[in-house]
């Protein structure tokens, strides 16, 4: 049966910048638990970040793929460049991922670790635009399909297919 990386505050971890998690609550997501299927991540937390901590963001409207190319930084909003720790933590999902033979992923948009489809610009003014966190880049660079929490009825349809 065909496991699923998880972001860790999806699953209602107290793991972001701010110390909140954002629960999802979806009968699929609660089936997939039950099955055992679910491996979690907080990307951030395994490369060493602490909770609470200031929030980062991708600079200069950049994403997630130009950061793995070492085309783009991740600030912190108070200034700290943290691309080395951003990096760090989506090899960390990566690996967790191949442990555990994950070919799909659920993370939840708009984090510069975990974002699949829209980011914010760096600005810290809540600014979004299209693209992926760094981890969400690596996992596809890597054939991992990735799926934001919006998705996950076609994350659930796809595993459906499948088996
Ligand atoms: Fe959630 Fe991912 Fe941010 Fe961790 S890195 S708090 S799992 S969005």
């Amino acid at each position: 049966m065909e496991k699923i990386l998880v972001s860790a505050c999806l699953l209602g971890r107290p793991v972001r910048y701010n110390g909140s998690a954002k629960p999802l609550e979806h009968p699929a997501l609660e089936r997939w638990r039950q099955e055992g299927r679910v491996v979690a991540i907080c990307p951030e937390l395994t490369a060493g970040f602490s909770v609470p901590r200031p929030p980062a963001e991708i600079a200069a409207g950049k994403d997630g793929q130009a950061v793995l190319a070492g085309s783009a930084r991740v600030f912190e909003q108070t200034g700290g460049d943290v691309t080395g720790l951003f990096v760090a933590g989506a090899q960390a999902a990566l690996a967790l991922a191949r442990q555990h033979d994950c070919r799909f992923a659920l993370l939840i948009d708009g984090s510069p670790s975990c974002g699949s489809g829209f980011i914010h610009d760096g600005s810290f003014s809540g600014q979004k635009h299209a693209g992926a966190g760094v981890t969400a880049a690596l996992l596809r660079e890597h054939g991992i399909e990735v799926f934001s929490d919006r998705d996950i009825e076609m994350l659930d349809q796809r595993l459906t297919r499948k088996s």
